[in-house]
């Protein structure tokens, strides 16, 4: 299936082909396979193992949460209500109160926040939860947007505004470390504009990526929370002089809209192209030519497989009996990161064909050097994924689009319209404005742009900000 001309059914054929999940009959609700689970706990593992290097820890709160926990934050609930599915009976019996599948945990953390927090003693209090959510939307896209999806949510309480506002950005900071070195997706990072803010956030910060047709994901946020949850639940301390104080509180979350960020950003008309450091399968390992007739290569390429593994690759070896063909396609569907050939005659000269997923060229290699090729391949094609996406977002972003005719004009002549830097005067009608007559929404404000804009794209006055604009997933 070819990306070009539709590239939502590109994505939906290339994620069902390569097994990663299945719908079920529960609206936005989508099974993950084990090869799309499997990348999800890779992503977990690299977000963990940092999560803990910065002092946090695990724990894990119910998934049903009473109403009257919404109610006690008025922009939190407003924001979330829309979307709550809720559980009305059970055991045959009505719930004297509604209980709602929680769409994040802020609520139940901040009741129990008040019972753990006493004295500055307690604080900074760190914690993440691995868990699923829930948010009914509306329109839905496997990965990208269910209804049900699986994150990670870090909640943590603070002395005061300085030291919350330290670790939204450090966590913030971990994110984009992460998607660029482990998913291989260039990101830019920035604050979200007040009207797409967390609802109940003083300041919601954001990562942003683009897809391969040029619209934008928000891969990640990190939010302060000031001390409106602390208000709400009565989360105090006792500071140094013995004055009550509320705790100063964030929140961050990243979610398996990563997964179906990594296949938008590298997959290709064949399939799936996966960076090797998540890749379910970095390297698969063929038989090729009449090997049948030659045991002793079925028996090196079994040699082989044990080698890698105890190295730590993660390999496969396919010796069914379906043709060379077949099995190429399939591995390139699956995203396998390299395939590694043996037939016969390269057995005869001591040497084995190896071919990346992303490039087209195959290399021939001794077999005493496959383990050395190997893994500085994998490492190669990492940098290289990360190099081909920033080359595909600069080409796509522009820089120069000063008016709202001029944005309108590029988009009528853009197969990819991509993303649009901007200048903004900060005013909500503006911003609306753009996205009823261009569907162009605010991404984020960057802390990096490349260039500052002096004039707001609609009014054409005095520009705030400089703005990433974009049609957005
Ligand atoms: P939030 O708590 O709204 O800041 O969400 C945290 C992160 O979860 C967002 O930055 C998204 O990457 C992701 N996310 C939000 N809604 C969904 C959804 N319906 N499906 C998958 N991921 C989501």
């Amino acid at each position: 299936m070819q990306q070009e001309n539709e590239f939502t059914k590109w994505y939906l054929k290339t994620i069902q082909d390569a097994e990663l999940m299945d719908y079920t009959p529960v609206r936005g609700c989508i099974t993950f396979r084990p090869d799309g689970y499997e990348i999800w706990e890779h992503i977990q593992a690299e977000m963990d193992r940092r999560f803990k290097e910065t002092g946090h820890r695990n724990a894990y709160f119910p998934m049903l949460i009473p109403e009257s926990f919404f109610q006690k934050e008025k922009d939190h609930i407003e924001g979330f209500s829309p979307e709550l599915p809720w559980v009305t009976e059970a055991a045959g019996e009505p719930l004297e109160e509604r209980l709602a599948l929680r769409p994040t945990s802020e609520t139940m953390i901040g009741h129990l926040y008040a019972k753990w927090v006493k004295s500055y003693r307690d604080l900074p209090l760190l914690l993440n939860q691995w868990a699923n959510v829930f948010r009914w939307e509306k329109k839905t896209l496997p990965f990208i947007r269910t209804s049900e999806f699986l994150w990670q949510e870090g909640h943590t309480a603070h002395e005061n505004e300085e030291e919350a506002r330290h670790e939204t950005m450090q966590m913030l900071a971990i994110y984009k470390e992460v998607v660029e070195n482990i998913l291989a997706i260039p990101v830019y990072d920035g604050t979200k504009t007040i009207s797409e803010r967390f609802a109940g956030a003083v300041d919601t910060f954001s990562i942003e990526a683009m897809m391969k047709d040029g619209k934008a994901v928000q891969a990640g946020t990190s939010h302060y929370l000031g001390t409106k949850f602390a208000e709400a639940f009565d989360i105090k301390y006792l500071n140094k002089n013995n004055e009550h104080q509320y705790v100063h509180t964030t929140s961050w979350g990243t979610s398996t809209r990563l997964i179906g960020s990594v296949i938008m950003v590298h997959g290709d008309d064949k399939g799936l192209v996966l960076p090797p450091k998540i890749a379910p399968t970095q390297v698969v390992l063929m038989p090729v030519g009449p090997f049948k007739k030659h045991p002793e290569i079925l028996e090196k390429l079994e040699e082989i497989q044990q080698d890698l593994k105890a190295k730590g690759i993660r390999v496969k070896l396919d010796d069914t009996d379906q043709t060379a063909g077949f099995k190429f396609n399939k591995w390139e569907q699956k995203g396998a990161a390299l395939r590694v050939e043996l037939g016969p005659r390269d057995y005869q000269n001591g040497q084995a064909i190896v071919k990346a997923r992303d490039e087209e060229e195959k290399k021939t290699v001794n077999l005493t050097e496959l383990f050395t090729i190997i893994e500085e391949e994998l490492e190669v094609m990492q940098g290289r994924l990360l190099t081909k996406a920033r080359q595909f977002r600069d080409a796509n972003s522009h820089t120069t689009i000063d008016s709202l005719a001029q944005l309108q004009q590029h988009i009528e002549a853009s197969d990819i319209p991509g993303w649009v830097l901007a200048g903004w005067c900060g005013s909500a009608d503006c911003e609306q404005k753009v996205k009823e007559q261009t569907k162009f929404t605010t991404r984020n404000i960057p802390f990096h742009p490349p260039v500052q804009k002096e004039t707001c794209i609609c009014c054409e006055q005095q520009a705030q900000h400089t703005v990433w604009f974009a049609r957005a997933y």
